[in-house]
């Protein structure tokens, strides 16, 4: 039995499919406008941690999980304008590199990966039934959400209406009725992208995508809405008045599950303040995909995580320890345990250290997969990927510092090589390796 923290229930519950065999997961994907750095790649992981424990307990195919692409968004614009390219140019991109990224951190894709810009015929069909029950005004060719149609506004934050003003950091638009009203459509300009519409030619705003992609793919009430615990006010409270005004009030999640942010310097990770690493740039600092995620995955998932230096050396002496001990077997049965710890709210620390605990090669390996780990045979491993590139590398590293006379840095080397069984011999033709 799976148990879940609902944001909305502000408890955990017993996790109770609408349909065991068609269970539905939604979870805000990125906004793609540059590259995401390590923090936003969370709730990849801990999502797609979450989508391999329910397809172990209800069946392979029991899951439907999808996370969107946020490709028409003013920030997406201002890129473009800069480069002098249109949006698709930056979109594509952005897009793929997040892909890429994930890819490194064992992340599988989800099963549905809905675009905005492909949904623009069910997002306006959406606003077009808000405006005809009550819940939507046009005002200066914008159609705004009237939050005070919506006498639920505020199920899942549980803030009150001054907090949620202060919140919702209101622009003081002059055409909005109420402060916390916000925008479904907006007007584009001539240069601007936009799509013809019943208010004219415009483009969506943000929080109606979600409402109108969880409709077209998963259905009116899925059982688990996910995201950064940032995207709870207002963006998921503003998906729900969207979703419940447009379904004759019925809920549009029945579980609400927020991961806490990941920080550097004890400031939220956050592009705006400039303090962010990248998935890429840690890979060229000879970091390790599973390194990276495993250490994404030290934390409880709803608690704030520190990334530093020292959480992936943890990370990585853990994770060396666990390949020792699977070394290079087959997978076996999935140590209960480990399936149990999981079940109880994501809980990866309890998890990981249950994974420590076992010492059947076979059944740690098969285990370790319920997190996306171990997924290397232990030699693959401690040669650095099958083609030893890692290795050469440091080797290749290792000589440059030589010929600087760095020699602290060329011993220092050798020494965690041979921490990882990997032996040296410096020969007349350069140094070759052998596993110890
Ligand atoms: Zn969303």
């Amino acid at each position: 039995m799976i148990r879940l923290y609902d944001t909305m229930a502000r408890e955990k519950r017993e996790f109770v499919p609408q349909d065991p065999e068609r269970i539905t997961m939604y979870v805000c994907g990125p906004t793609v406008y540059n590259r995401a750095h390590i923090g936003n790649f969370r709730p990849a992981v801990v999502f797609d941690v979450l989508a391999r424990l329910i397809r172990h307990t209800y069946g392979a195919d029991s899951l439907v999980y999808a996370r969107n692409v946020t490709d028409i968004e003013d920030k997406i614009m201002a890129a473009a304008t800069a480069e002098g390219v249109p949006i698709e140019t930056i979109t594509s991109r952005y897009a793929a590199l997040y892909e890429e990224d994930g890819g490194a951190l064992g992340v599988t894709p989800p099963d549905i990966e809905p675009f905005a810009t492909g949904h623009v015929l069910d997002i306006i069909a959406m606003i077009d039934r808000l405006n005809a029950k009550g819940h939507a005004y046009i005002a200066e060719g914008h159609v705004l959400f009237e939050v005070a149609s919506d006498p639920s506004y505020g199920i899942l934050s549980h803030r009150d209406i001054e907090s949620m003003i202060a919140g919702a950091r209101v622009d003081v638009a002059p055409y909005k009725r109420g402060p916390t009203d916000f925008v479904l459509w907006k007007p584009s300009g001539e240069d601007q992208p936009g799509w013809e519409s019943p208010w004219g030619r415009g483009r969506p705003g943000w929080h109606i995508e979600c409402s109108a992609m969880i409709e077209r793919h998963l259905g009116e009430t899925i059982d688990i809405h996910g995201g950064g615990l940032d995207l709870e006010f207002p963006h998921h409270e503003n998906e729900i008045a969207q979703s419940s005004c447009a379904h004759r009030g019925a809920p549009l999640a029945r579980y609400w599950v927020h991961n806490g942010m990941l920080s550097m310097a004890s400031d939220k990770m956050s592009k705006s303040l400039g303090n962010i690493v990248t998935v890429d740039q840690l890979l060229a600092q000879g970091h390790r995909g599973e390194v990276l995620r495993f250490a994404l995955l030290i934390g409880q998932y709803r608690q704030p995580l520190e990334w530093s230096g020292q959480l992936i050396a943890q990370a990585k002496a853990t994770l060396d320890g666990l390949y020792r001990t699977a070394g290079n077997a087959e997978s076996d049965e999935i140590d209960q345990a480990v399936v149990e710890a999981l079940s109880d709210d994501i809980n990866t620390p309890l998890a990981l250290a249950r994974l420590n605990a076992i010492d059947d090669p076979a059944v740690l390996k098969a285990s370790a997969a319920l997190l996306g780990l171990l997924d290397s045979t232990a030699d693959e491993w401690f040669r650095g990927g099958a083609d030893g590139t890692i290795i050469e590398a440091r080797i290749a590293e290792r000589a440059a510092a030589k010929k600087a006379r760095d020699f602290a840095t060329a011993d220092r080397i050798r020494d965690e090589l041979k921490a990882e069984g990997i032996i040296l011999e410096d020969g007349p033709g350069g140094t070759t390796w052998r596993r110890e």
